[in-house]
């Protein structure tokens, strides 16, 4: 039994007629005789070349020792394991800031190449993001995805046969949407951005220019792209249309009002046994929403008839948890926070060095 414990991940079989099959002063490991890695063809990380035969081309693997060494049955095992993994993968779920766009929040040639690569190499490619759809869309425009998650969750978009189709919308509770707005008339000195069917609504905040700017810059480019939707930059809480449809409301409180802090604390404890979700999602920014990327990942996942373990997804901040536990594979950038790391099973290069693409094609073209 001891001697069973020791020798099950190796064998050497002297007595077949073609050992030793491979050049080497060391026993060679016959366990692996034939190579469990030859089907993932160039990413089994071997010591291959690939031969002109008059069948095609064939992989050559007579210079690699690597299923023959008696110490890598515990690599040939894990890389078999990881290898399964990733052959599962059937979509790709990315989130926009800094995970796809940099600091300038652009695109460029590489980040825009991710898309058509993808569908090239037969997996679909969704869009997971917080920003609003008027935002979002002008993304959707130049990325061209098979799927877009926006609203952080509230909406999902199809995109076929250069069609857009709403699949999905979840819109704030009627009461609690009105008396939010009306709790946040006295706070002037806030950034907001509310989106109604067409509308995007942003306040003509004085206290930065230049961020108001960048906001309305993007408002701009995306109706350049999407003509019906209207652009109003706001004086008074007043002008806001509190009983239209709202996927989420947004803040940023630059200044750090405490009274704020508080009235919004205390409204997401008031309904959160209605779903309510309140979050603080980076430095000054909070928003009220009903559902995270997780939850309309999920709701993804079975219109698209596929599982969990279908899909790879790339976040870099605390908000894309949920959608990186329900994925499969789940990849934190190199610019993420350490926490978001923990909880991710790889971590890829940062936005500034294009890790997405990197690790794709790594592991997936
Ligand atoms: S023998 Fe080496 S090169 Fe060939 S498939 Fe296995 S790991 Fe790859």
């Amino acid at each position: 039994m001891d001697s069973y414990k020791k020798n099950y991940k190796s064998f050497s079989n002297k007595e077949c007629e073609y050992y030793p099959c491979h050049k080497t002063k060391d026993d060679i490991n016959c366990l692996f005789c034939y190579c469990p890695l030859y089907q993932f063809g160039k990413k089994c990380e071997g010591n291959y070349k690939y031969i002109d035969t008059k069948n095609g081309k064939i992989k050559d693997c007579s210079a690699c020792l690597i299923p023959h060494k008696k110490e890598n049955y515990g690599y040939i095992i894990d890389k078999l394991n990881e290898l399964n993994r990733f052959s599962n993968i059937k979509a790709v779920a990315m989130d926009l800031d800094h995970t796809l766009l940099s600091d300038e929040f652009e695109t460029d040639e590489e980040t825009m190449s991710i898309f058509p690569k993808l569908k090239e190499a037969g997996y679909k490619s969704i869009i997971c993001t917080a920003r609003f759809y008027a935002e979002a869309y002008y993304f959707a425009y130049k990325f061209k995805p098979d799927y877009m998650i926006c609203d952080n969750g509230a909406r999902i978009v199809e995109y076929k046969d250069e069609k857009e189709k709403v699949i999905f919308e979840q819109f704030l509770p009627k009461d609690i949407q009105i008396e939010i707005i009306e709790a946040l008339e006295e706070f002037k000195d806030v950034f907001y951005v509310f989106e109604t069917e067409d509308d995007l609504y942003i306040n003509n905040y004085k206290h930065d220019k230049k961020y108001l700017k960048e906001a309305l810059d993007y408002a701009y480019k995306t109706q350049k792209v999407l003509p019906k939707l209207n652009v109003h930059i706001f004086e008074d809480m007043k002008e806001i249309p509190k009983e239209k449809d709202m996927t989420r409301l947004y803040l940023m409180d630059f200044l750090e009002n405490e009274k704020l802090q508080k009235t919004l604390s205390a409204i997401g404890e008031k309904y959160k046994d209605r779903k309510l979700v309140y979050i603080c999602s980076f430095q000054s920014a909070y928003e009220f929403g009903i559902l995270n990327k997780g939850d309309a990942l999920k709701i993804l996942i079975e219109h698209m008839g596929i599982s969990k373990e279908n899909i790879m997804s790339f976040g870099d901040s605390l908000a894309d948890i949920p959608m990186l536990n329900n994925s499969g594979i789940s990849v934190a950038m190199g610019n993420a926070k350490d926490e978001l790391k923990a909880v991710s099973d790889y971590v890829a290069e940062s936005v500034f060095e294009h890790g997405v693409l990197k690790f794709l094609e790594e592991k997936l073209f």
